[in-house]
């Protein structure tokens, strides 16, 4: 099977240094693989998604030397697909609509930046049959408890994630009636033939998930390959949140590509 990569930004910000590392990589892994790489704006969530960051995005990687091959692929015109894959799952009986927000999980551990979601907070098994459209309440993935999930990382070796300790029911749909990250990659990821995802080390445990979505779908999960993350001086993780040391910033204050990719720790 001829290797097929891809980038995926998501254009809520501009590019860091962590995606000039993680991008990079994924770039030669394809080369040195012989294969393509694609490039997919991952630009469902209306609210936070850009054009001019999809725009900027292009711009920075073709400016770092990071090429793709053929045309992008927005996600955001391809909710025709994620709805079909919303249906497999609902048919399979491994989704339900879930009408507790945000808020209600988050004040059961107030501290923790993705608490799980409770068990007793399901819905019973036949609930997903009064809709026939996913909009209006969120819906979640019923993971069995205390599954093991196990994969080879081609980057970090065996990785295990366990249910309801590292993980709980995840969301595959949201009531705004935007298909979720875990839906959405996963679905598309099949579609697009991709055989290595290569992504941050901070969506190992979306892997985890993401696994589960495969095997629902009767789709062979990718080979995964997870790049360490980039920190600051002060050993904190680099978030588009935390400014400062855009791709742009840098450029325009007079760093060449080199010198970027070895403040990303390459080279
Ligand atoms: N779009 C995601 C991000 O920017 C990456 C998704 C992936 O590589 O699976 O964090």
């Amino acid at each position: 099977m001829k290797y097929l990569g891809r980038l995926a930004p998501t254009p809520t910000g501009y590019l860091h240094l962590g995606h000039a590392s993680t991008f990079s990589i994924a770039h030669r892994r394809a080369r040195e693989a012989g294969g393509r790489l694609l490039l997919r704006i991952e630009d469902l969530d209306p609210l936070r998604c850009r054009s001019e960051f999809s725009d900027a995005a292009m711009e920075d990687l073709r400016w770092l030397g990071i090429e793709w091959d053929g045309d992008p692929v927005f996600q955001s015109h391809r909710r025709a697909h994620f709805l079909e894959v919303w249906q497999r799952l609902k048919s399979a009986g491994r989704i339900y609509p879930c009408q507790r927000s945000r808020r209600e999980i988050s004040t059961l551990a107030p501290h923790e930046e993705d608490p799980i979601f409770p068990i007793e907070w399901r819905s019973s098994q036949d609930a997903a049959e009064r809709y026939s459209g996913p909009g209006g309440v969120n819906w979640r993935f019923r993971v069995p408890d205390g599954l093991v999930v196990n994969f080879y990382d081609q980057n970090l070796g065996y990785v295990e994630k366990v249910a309801q300790r590292d993980f709980g029911d995840f969301l595959v749909w949201n009531r705004d009636d935007v298909p979720a990250y875990e839906l959405a990659v996963v679905a598309d990821d099949t579609a697009m033939g991709i055989t290595e995802v290569v992504r941050g080390a901070d969506l190992l445990t979306s892997t985890a998930r993401q696994i589960l979505i495969y095997e629902a779908l009767e789709a062979r999960p990718p080979a995964f390959y997870h790049c360490p993350l980039v920190c600051d001086q002060e050993g904190r993780r680099l978030a588009k949140r935390s400014g400062g040391l855009s791709i742009r910033e840098l450029r325009e204050a007079g760093k060449n590509p080199k010198e970027i990719f070895r403040m990303a720790g390459l080279g």
